[in-house]
C-alpha cells in the first residue's frame, strides 16, 4: 500500500472524528518512523506520549510476545502474575498503597472520581459529591471526564453531562478555597502540567497550598498524571517533584509503551474504598499490557530518568538559544515541552510534519514536543534542525 491507499480506506470507512495529517506511518526504529511511501520522520510526539520506549525496544517486545504466547488474557476473577508485579513496582516506587488497573486515561480518571465520591459517601453520607477541577484542564472524553475537563469547548452537544463538577483557576489558591467553601466538595483533581491545555506547569506553591487545604478538610487530592506520569517529566511521576502526597494518582499513556493500559494509584487514606463489586473492567490489568508495563518500569531506572531530564533541558535550552521572533516562551519539564508561538501552531506543526518532524499542538498557541523517552542525541539534533528551519520561516 501507499500513503494514498491507506488514507483513502481510512477516510471511507472510519468515522471522521479526527483531523489527520496526510501521512500513513508503517514502521519505526526508536524515534525514527517511516511512512508507506518510504519517507522518514523524527518522532517528537511518540503517539501522544504513548510510545515511551520508541519503536522496537527489545525487552518490551520480548515481554509482550512471551506473554501473548503463554496467556493473552484471563478475567479479573483470577490472579495473574504480570499485573501483580506491575502493581508491586508502582506501589513501591510511589509510596502509594495499591492500584486499580484500567485501559485508558479517561477510565483511570473515572475510577478516581468514583473512588473520591464513595470515600466521601462512606464517611459523610450523601451530599458531598462535588469535584473541583481547574480551568484549562483536560481529563478525558467520556461524558463524566468531559464534565471534569475545565474547558467550555468540551461542554457542547452531549448533554446532559455528569453533574457535580466545579471549576477553579490554576495557580490561584483563593479560587480553589472559594469554590470549596460550599461544603459539598469531596475532591480536587488536577494535572501538575496541564498538557492538552497548553503545557502549563502549575506553581509548586499553589499545589502545596491546595494539598494542605485539602488535607485540613478531608477533601481528596486526585492528581491526573495520564500525560505527566511514567518518566515523562524526568521522575517516575511528576508529583514526586512537587513535594505532595496525593490521595490518588492516575496514569495511562506511556505506561505500556504502546499498549492500552492505565490505572489509579490510591494512598493509605482511600485504598480500601473501592471494595469488591464496586468497580470493575474486563480488560484492565490484562497480562500482555501488564507485561509491557513491567518492561517499561524496568527500563525507568534512576539513570534513565536523569537522562530524560537532561534531554529535555537540552531541547529547551537549544530552542531558547535560537532567539527566534516567533517563539514567545519555552515551558515544561523533562521530555514534556511546550513552545509558545505567535504564528498558527496548527499550520507550523503541519509544516513540521511535511518536513519530516512529528510534533503536537496544545492549547491555543503551543507546539508540544513529547519524544520517546529513549530518543538519542542524534535523533534530537535531527529533529531540532527541522524545528529551527520551520520556525525560522516566521
Ligand atoms: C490523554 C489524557 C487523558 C485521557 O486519556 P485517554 O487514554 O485518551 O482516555 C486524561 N487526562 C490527561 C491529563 C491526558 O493527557
Amino acid at each position: 500500500m501507499t500513503n494514498q491507499d491507506v488514507m483513502q480506506l481510512t477516510d471511507e470507512y472510519i468515522l471522521g472524528t479526527y483531523k489527520r495529517f496526510p501521512v500513513a506511518l508503517e514502521r519505526g526504529e526508536n524515534a525514527t518512523l517511516t511512512d508507506f511511501d518510504g519517507k522518514s520522520y523524527i518522532d517528537f510526539a511518540s503517539g501522544i506520549g504513548v510510545c515511551s520506549l520508541g519503536c522496537g525496544n527489545g525487552s518490551w517486545l520480548a515481554a509482550i510476545t512471551d506473554q501473548a504466547k503463554k496467556l493473552p488474557h484471563v478475567s479479573n476473577l483470577f490472579y495473574t502474575e504480570p499485573a501483580a508485579l506491575a502493581a508491586k513496582t508502582l506501589v513501591e516506587r510511589t509510596g502509594m498503597k495499591g492500584v486499580f488497573f484500567s485501559n485508558s486515561g479517561a477510565e483511570a480518571n473515572e475510577g478516581a472520581i468514583k473512588l473520591a465520591r464513595k470515600y466521601s459517601f462512606d464517611k459523610y453520607g450523601a451530599g458531598r459529591s462535588d469535584i473541583v477541577t481547574l480551568n484549562h484542564s483536560f481529563h478525558g472524553r467520556t461524558i463524566t471526564t468531559l464534565a471534569a475537563t475545565g474547558q467550555d469547548v468540551f461542554h457542547h452537544y452531549f448533554f446532559p453531562f455528569t453533574e457535580g463538577f466545579l471549576y477553579a483557576d490554576p495557580n490561584d489558591t483563593a479560587s480553589v478555597k472559594s469554590v470549596c467553601s460550599c461544603g459539598t466538595v469531596c475532591a480536587v483533581m488536577m494535572e501538575l502540567i496541564q498538557g492538552e491545555g497548553g503545557v502549563l506547569p502549575l506553581d509548586q506553591e499553589f499545589v502545596q497550598e491546595v494539598a494542605a487545604f485539602c488535607k485540613s478538610r478531608d477533601i481528596l487530592l486526585l492528581i491526573d498524571e495520564v500525560q505527566t506520569g511514567v518518566g515523562r517529566t524526568g521522575t517516575l511521576f511528576c508529583f514526586q517533584q512537587y513535594g505532595i502526597e496525593p490521595d490518588a494518582v492516575t496514569f495511562a499513556k506511556g505506561i505500556a509503551a504502546g499498549l492500552p493500559f492505565g490505572g489509579v494509584l490510591a494512598n493509605e487514606s482511600c485504598a480500601a474504598t473501592l471494595s469488591a463489586g464496586t468497580h470493575a473492567t474486563t480488560f484492565g490489568g490484562n497480562p500482555i499490557c501488564a507485561a509491557g508495563a513491567n518492561a517499561v518500569l524496568a527500563e525507568l531506572t534512576p539513570e534513565f530518568l536523569s537522562a530524560v531530564a537532561e534531554k529535555g533541558a537540552y531541547i529547551r535550552k537549544t530552542v531558547e538559544g535560537w532567539k527566534l521572533p516567533v517563539v514567545t516562551s519555552v515551558r515544561g519539564l523533562g521530555l514534556m515541552i511546550g513552545i509558545g508561538v505567535s504564528c498558527s501552531h496548527r499550520e507550523a506543526v503541519g509544516k513540521l510534519v511535511e518536513s519530516g518532524l512529528l510534533a503536537l499542538t496544545a492549547g491555543a498557541d503551543t507546539i508540544r514536543l513529547m519524544p520517546p523517552l529513549t530518543i538519542t542525541k542524534e535523533e534530537i539534533d535531527a529533529g531540532l534542525a527541522v524545528l529551527k528551519q520551520i520556525l525560522s520561516l516566521y
